[in-house]
């Protein structure tokens, strides 16, 4: 058993600010944000990083970027827009060790990241 904040998160253990949640993924608030919407949209199931992918996450995978989507309209951001990142590992910047894809907006973004 991995000892996982986000799983913590998952398993109610540790309290997320929940914005939307299905059967596979799980979406909540980033307790430090970046901007005036920042979301981060998780898999239920542990995935560390993205270099620990295999084929048989490609649904949950489509799933994230499905619940961005839904998010993103209800949060009425579709049109102006938004980013969505996933960080990996040292160089990425990645300090939580279970995949979570960046939901990111209400602000001009820049073009490049830092
Ligand atoms: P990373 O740097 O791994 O791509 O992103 C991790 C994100 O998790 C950061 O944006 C950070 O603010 C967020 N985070 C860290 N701990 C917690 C927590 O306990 N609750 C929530 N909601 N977000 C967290
Ligand atoms: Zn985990």
């Amino acid at each position: 058993m991995v000892d996982c904040l986000f799983c913590k998160i998952i398993d109610g253990e540790i309290p997320g600010d929940i914005v939307y949640e299905n059967d596979s993924v799980l979406a909540f608030n980033d307790i430090n944000p970046i901007a005036p919407v920042h979301i981060l949209i998780i898999p239920k199931e542990h995935i560390a990083t993205l270099n620990d992918l295999e084929e048989k996450h490609t649904q949950t995978m489509g799933e994230l970027f499905l619940a961005a989507k839904k998010i993103a309209s209800d949060k009425g951001i579709s049109e102006s827009g938004y980013r969505v990142v996933f960080n990996c590992n040292q160089d990425g910047q990645q300090t939580v060790f279970h995949i979570h894809l960046h939901l990111i907006a209400g602000r001009q973004m820049t073009w490049p990241p830092g």
